[in-house]
């Protein structure tokens, strides 16, 4: 059977390495969906959940959430690099609810202040933390 390996890098070190048979993510231009064969290429990653479907563990489906980064596929083997990766069952669902309340809190008083650059960074902590709490819940 036809097969990719997967490899997800943080600052951490390698958090996944897997081999797969699709892999799905979401690009800065949409959601994309890769099989063995794709051709090579490199895309910036949205603050998104990586869904991939191992070909051991009979077909079992990992979730993973990522905070952004880049995903490179070269000749069947993928890396992601993102600045954190965290497996459904490695989510602390309660921590990413209150990083969620924090940063709804955040937007209120950025745009109390008119502080466009502050309410930023919290609508992408608000992202990860959404991104978190439903990866976590899979
Ligand atoms: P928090 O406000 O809860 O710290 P954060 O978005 O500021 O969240 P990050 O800076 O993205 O956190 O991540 C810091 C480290 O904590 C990373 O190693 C990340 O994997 C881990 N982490 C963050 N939130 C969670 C969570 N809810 N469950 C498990 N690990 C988490």
């Amino acid at each position: 059977m036809k097969q990719m390996t997967v490899q997800i890098v943080t600052p951490d070190g390698v958090r996944y390495d897997h081999h797969a048979t699709y892999v799905q993510c979401r690009t800065s231009v949409g959601e994309m969906g890769i099989y063995p064969g794709h051709s090579n290429l490199i895309a910036p990653l949205e603050i998104a959940e990586i869904k991939v479907r191992r070909i051991d563990d009979d077909n079992h489906v990992d979730w993973i959430a990522v905070n952004g980064g880049i995903i490179e596929v070269a000749d069947d083997l993928i890396t992601i690099v993102s600045d954190s990766a965290e497996r459904e069952r490695d989510i602390d669902v309660s921590r990413a609810e209150r990083a969620k309340l924090v940063a709804e809190q955040e937007i209120q008083r950025a745009q109390a202040a008119h502080s466009i650059d502050q309410e930023r960074r919290a609508r992408v902590a608000l992202q990860r933390a959404i991104n978190r709490i439903h990866v976590g819940r899979h």
